[in-house]
Formats: C-alpha cells, structure tokens, sequence
C-alpha cells in the first residue's frame, strides 16, 4: 500500500531581547550558572512578573512576517506541571487568547511554492536549564541552571500540511531565515535557542482521515528532524503494514542509535491545567502599534528571492540560495552594483566563496574578500587580463590574504597571455613535439585537439587565452 505521512511542527524560537520577559535579568548566553536570576523568575513568594515590551514588539514582528492577524486582546496563562528545572511549579504562557493566529507561509516545494498554514504564534517563558553529571541513562545527580529561566519564547504551529521530511526541513528553514531577517533569533539550532517538536502520523493515501500521532523530541538540527521523522515515517507504516496499531505517546530522537524512543504517553491540554495568570493583566494591542510594527518590517526572504529573479535575471534557485540570510544578498547586491555582472556574481559566490566558507565553518560577515575585490577580479576576466582558470588561483590567493586582486595578478605574473607571436611559438614546440598525433588528426581524429590546447596551456602555466589557443591551433594544424 501506498502511505503518506501528515506532519505538523511546533517550533520555539528564543527572542533576543538583552533581559527576561518578565523581569530585568539579563538573557546573555554562557554566563555562570545561576548568575541571572532574581526572586521573580526563581518564582520567590510575593514577587510580581511584569511584562517586556519589547519580546512583545518582537512577537509580533514575527507574526506579521508570518501573515497571522495579531488579536487585539490576550492573556498569559499558567501552564502546571512539575520540573525541577521550573521553579514556580508553571510556566508562564498563552492559551486560550494567544497573541497571533491564522498565518502562512509559502515555502519551495518542487519547483513550485506550497502554502503552510501557521494556526497560532504565543509567548511564553522558556525553564531553566538540568546539567546531568555523567550520561543521562546512569546518572546519580543533576545541577540546575535557572539562567534560562524566564527567557523570552515564541511558540509557531504549524497546521499539519506537510507531507514528507524535507517539507518540513523546508519549512523550519525558511522559519529560521525569517527570524534572522527580522533579527529577533539567532536561529541556532544546537545552541537551543530555535527548536522543535514534531508531531506525525501516517495514512494510506487517499483516506482522509488522519491516523494516530507520535510527537518527536530532542532534535538538535535539521537534518536530524528530517531523519528523525524518515525513520518514524518508516516505523508506524510497518505496524500499519502488520496490523498493529500505533500508540499515542512522546518518542525521543536517539541520534546515536539512528531511532526514535519511546519516552512517555502524551499529555493533553487538560493535564496542565491552564488558567489564566493573576499576576499579568491581559494585554491589549492597538490597531496603530501593530501598524507601527509593521512599518519596521524588512524586505523578507520571499520578497527578496522574487525581486532578485525579476531584477537580476538569475535563476531562482541561485536567489533561494543568495537570500538565505541578509547579509548574504547584501554581500551579493554590493559585487553586483559593482560589477554590473549579475550572473557572474552569482556563480562565483554560490561556488568558491560559499565553499570556502563552509570549509573554515564561517559565515559571509567573516568573509575575507571585500565585495569590491570580487567586483575588481570578475573585471579583469571580462577584460581579458586573466583567464577563467587564472582567475581561481587568483580567487585562492584573495582568500587566503585578503588581497586586492590587481595587485596579486601584478605580483604573480599572471597576466593572460594574448600575444599571437608567443603563442604560435609555443604551438610550434608542441606540434613538433607530437608529430604523430599531428597525422591522426589530419587523418580526420579531431579529438587530439584537445590534448594539443591541454599541452598548449601546461607550457604557458595555463596564462594562454584558450580561445585564442584553439583558434591558433586549428589554424597551425590545418595549415600544415
Ligand atoms: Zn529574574
């Protein structure tokens, strides 16, 4: 039988705001254990929470990038239960009257864009922080760290549109992309300060109803969501496929073992006992404040992948890959006013530059070459002074010292070769060299051309204009 899987993803992003939601501590990362806390967010007796305007400003930044309607009334609510690592016993957040609701968000889907439903966009407050002392399995102790305590979250669900893993790694990216465009999360999957929750189920195609579902934890980047749910894909349509049934419960993502565990049945929303929180009064939003928020809105991925296309001309997979941060398409357009090459850009920057990047694990802001030094080197290949080929050792050497190309050409020598006289004396050498194949390709074997201009270009150190190599060649070979 044929299945397909239904996947909805809640995802928690850390906003970057400098103190906690509910009180003045500060939210700044690694610092020592228990260093930012106070009796608000320890939960002391008698302490009031007061709310941060600003991870509300950045809330709904986010649910405007994400088309939700922004509700003009809401209420934080207490969510109960018992951790060690939440000290008032709940958490803090919004149930019945979150903040946003009723978005989407358009992601590439082949070739195409298909359309995600986001049914609601809440705050809340994140727990603290449990350190086991040795593996988790056989540890006798753990430590806690409240200095997460209280750091400013939202929580985004998705509908449960997606119907493979790498719709939903597709759709947690482009989640990621808009957050760092609005500068409100770092995105940092591994860190912690962006993650998710996955819930599954699968059915046979065409049936409409949904199957029962298992919720995933404990991915810590994208490719393991991806593979998490490949391998619970697989595992619910065997029990399907053998006539058992699945259960409703939590399973955790063991990245060692390559398998998702079971970890403990699924709480329902009752559980918690949500109620609305006495200590905060609802907040209120106008109509003006969202449309102040609004205003502050960058031009995001989307947008900016589409004006690329219709301004640039280039393909739209090199735009999705050119706005997949800010800087990076900021870093794109600079080369390109610069150059006037839109294309050439593009190429060079999806290559060498982003794989040299990746090889030394760094972003485009740590990258060596100046937009103006790229500009400078994709003028000297149009112009003729270096090759194609020169220009990647050129590139290299950019890289490397963080060089002005002009210079580097200048002081290597690797000026392209364009006088005829010189090359024809190199062809010269070579044909002699090689009498043979001069013959076979007389004879009709064309082929050999190839390793005459390979030769060519070995005794000139690759700086002959191969154009005009293979024009003198031809030429010198059908003279003879
Ligand atoms: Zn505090």
């Amino acid at each position: 039988m044929d299945y397909e899987a239904i996947i909805g993803l809640e995802v928690h992003a850390q906003l970057l705001t400098r103190s906690k939601i509910f009180c003045g501590c500060s939210t700044a990362f690694g610092a020592e254990p228990n260093t930012q806390t106070c009796p608000v967010c320890t939960g002391q007796p008698g302490s009031l929470p007061v709310l941060n305007v600003k991870a509300v400003e950045f809330a709904m930044k986010m649910a405007l990038a994400c088309h939700c309607t922004i509700s003009s009334f809401c209420l934080f609510a207490r969510k109960n239960y018992f951790y060690p690592d939440l000290p008032k016993g709940y958490q803090i957040s919004q149930y019945e009257y979150p903040l946003a609701k009723d978005g989407h968000l358009e992601i590439p889907v082949d070739g195409g864009l298909k359309r995600i439903e986001i049914i609601r966009i809440h705050m809340e407050e994140d727990a603290g922080k449990l350190v086991h002392e040795g593996a988790f399995e056989s540890s006798t102790w753990s430590l806690v760290d409240f200095n997460r305590t209280g750091v400013p979250l939202i929580e985004i669900v998705s509908g449960p549109d997606m119907r493979t893993p790498e719709e939903a790694g597709m759709y947690l990216r482009s989640l990621r992309d808009i957050l760092r465009y609005l500068e409100i999360c770092d995105g940092d999957m591994e860190k912690g300060s962006f993650r998710c929750d996955a819930n599954i189920s699968v059915r046979p195609k065409g049936q409409r109803d949904f199957g029962t579902r298992t919720e995933l934890k404990n991915m810590n980047s994208f490719r393991h969501v991806e593979k998490a749910l490949e391998f619970e894909m697989r595992r619910q349509m065997a029990l399907l496929e053998s006539g058992e049934e699945i259960v409703q419960e939590t399973r955790l993502w063991d990245e060692d073992q390559g398998r998702t565990l079971s970890m403990r049945g699924k709480e329902e929303a009752h559980d918690y006992r949500y109620f609305p929180d006495p200590d905060l009064v609802p907040l209120e939003v106008s109509e003006a404040w969202v449309e102040d928020m609004r205003g502050t809105l960058p031009e995001l991925p989307a947008e900016k992948r589409k004006r690329f296309v219709d301004q640039y001309g280039i393909p739209e997979y090199d735009a999705g890959i050119l706005t997949a941060s800010r800087s990076l398409a900021d870093y794109y357009e600079e080369c390109v006013r610069l150059s006037g090459e839109a294309k050439m850009v593009s190429n060079w920057i999806m290559g060498d530059l982003l794989r040299e990047l990746k090889k030394d694990d760094q972003e485009i802001e740590e990258c060596p070459v100046a937009p103006r030094h790229l500009a400078s080197m994709l003028r000297m290949i149009k112009d003729g002074i270096i090759s194609g080929k020169i220009a990647k050792t050129v590139f290299e050497t950019m890289y490397r010292t963080g060089g002005d190309p002009e210079k580097i050409v200048k002081e290597k020598g690797l000026v392209q070769l364009t006088d005829v006289e010189e090359i024809q004396r190199v062809i010269r050498g070579v044909l002699e060299e090689n009498a043979k194949l001069v013959e076979d390709y007389r004879k009709g074997k064309e082929q050999v051309l190839g390793f005459f201009v390979g030769q060519v270009m070995k005794a000139t150190r690759g700086k002959a204009n191969p154009k005009l190599v293979n024009e003198l060649l031809r030429k010198s070979l059908s003279n003879g």
